[in-house]
């Protein structure tokens, strides 16, 4: 007996005549007590997540016809169908609600009070007993909460999917980039052997990056209860990373089939897969944190043509891109040139070459934090 199963799940109906469906691909007995979810399209504009899960369904389905798949492994190949019908001038959107502009990977729900409030008698000297009192609390709440807006609702489900993984990842991509991971900094390094073996180039960590993307959603919880009870043993309990496959384009086989083959192995050293997993690989970059990150902004209108492509490393002062406007009369004023504020890696460019003043050109990853940063530490 294989031990995949396929479901549908119905969103509320929002709007008349129209059925919105979250597909659910599960795998695995359950005997290694260890749940792992996993998600693409959450952006639904980002193709490379897609095809991963092509791949990994086909890895996971010969390791389940081999009865392979101890742990609980929970697939959402597609996890944003709102997104998924935004076509808009022949170009598929999906990262905005139409209806509020509101990012589908920002405000995701933040139920750390209600659960403080609901265990604040029921902690024990027992971690295990404690993990499971906070889980049965997030049931609880999470099953009584019934959000009213489509997107609210999508976003309730995702986490009432994933509240009780110990692993989540979210898959998504940049725009042109390299592979990178964020996560919650208390996470690090235990959790160093995933972006080890994706093969990020950088690792981006955050206690609070002031969003609330879904992998925070999953984790943060954990730390901000282990602080708010000192007193008692609270594991972080769940190990929730955002996978930015590199770019938008970078849709290939070679490509996709590489990654689904290391999130394989990452779940295999991970014991939900049996099997010993091959070495790990070095990682690249030790993690930087999220406010270190520099989000080089356009000054000026114009063509942007870059000078440097993701991955390279850049010291403060080097040549970015230069923003070209062919209206301006004089030659010295046509070009402006943009370069780097900081010393670090080139994590990602934007996709076309237009520039406005305020429009993202480009986020290198910096080793120490930036000082003008504010509370919010993620892009619009
Ligand atoms: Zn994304």
């Amino acid at each position: 007996m294989t031990t995949k199963t396929v479901e549908k799940r119905v969103l509320p109906v929002s709007n008349m005549g129209n059925e919105r469906t979250l597909t659910l691909i599960r795998y695995g007995s359950g005997s290694a007590g260890k749940k792992a979810y996993l998600q693409a399209g959450l952006h639904a504009d980002e193709a490379p997540g897609y095809l991963v899960m092509h791949h990994l369904i086909n890895l996971l389905d010969t390791s389940d016809a081999e009865r392979k798949i101890p742990g609980e492994i929970l697939l959402i190949p597609v996890a944003n169908p709102i997104g998924t019908g935004q076509w808009r001038d022949e170009v598929l959107r999906g990262r905005f609600d139409y209806f509020d502009n509101t990012n589908f990977n920002r405000k995701h729900l933040d139920i750390t009070e209600k659960v403080a409030e609901k265990i604040q008698d029921a902690l024990s000297d027992s971690p295990d007993q404690n993990k499971a009192i906070i889980r049965q609390a997030m049931a609880d709440i999470l099953g009584g909460l019934s959000p009213l807006d489509e997107s609210a609702q999508l976003k309730h489900l995702l986490l009432s999917l994933s509240f009780d993984a110990d692993i989540v990842l979210d898959l998504h991509c940049d725009y042109q980039a390299v592979t990178h991971v964020y996560m919650g900094s208390p996470l690090w390094p235990e959790a160093s052997d995933l972006s080890a073996q994706v093969g990020a180039e950088s690792t981006l960590l955050a206690k609070v990056s002031g969003a609330n993307p879904y992998d925070e959603a999953c984790s943060r919880i954990w730390w901000e209860l282990a602080e708010k009870f000192p007193a008692y043993p609270i594991p972080l309990a769940c190990l929730a990373a955002t996978i930015e496959l590199k770019g938008i384009s970078d849709v290939s086989h070679e490509l996709a089939s590489r990654d689904a083959e290391n999130i394989f192995l990452f779940l295999q050293r991970r014991g939900l897969i049996s099997g010993k997993a091959a070495e790990l690989p070095p990682l690249r970059n030790d993690a930087t944190p999220l406010r270190g990150m520099e989000h080089i902004k356009a000054t000026v209108p114009g063509v942007v043509v870059y000078f440097k492509a993701p991955g390279d490393l850049l010291q403060k002062g080097d040549l970015i891109a230069e923003i070209v406007n062919p209206l301006e009369d004089d030659p010295n004023r046509r070009i402006t040139r943009i370069k780097s504020t900081i010393d670090g890696v080139l994590i990602s460019i934007n996709v076309d070459r237009f520039a406005r003043p305020g429009r993202l050109l480009a986020k290198i990853a910096g080793k120490e934090p930036l000082t003008d940063k504010g509370q919010n530490l993620l892009t619009l």
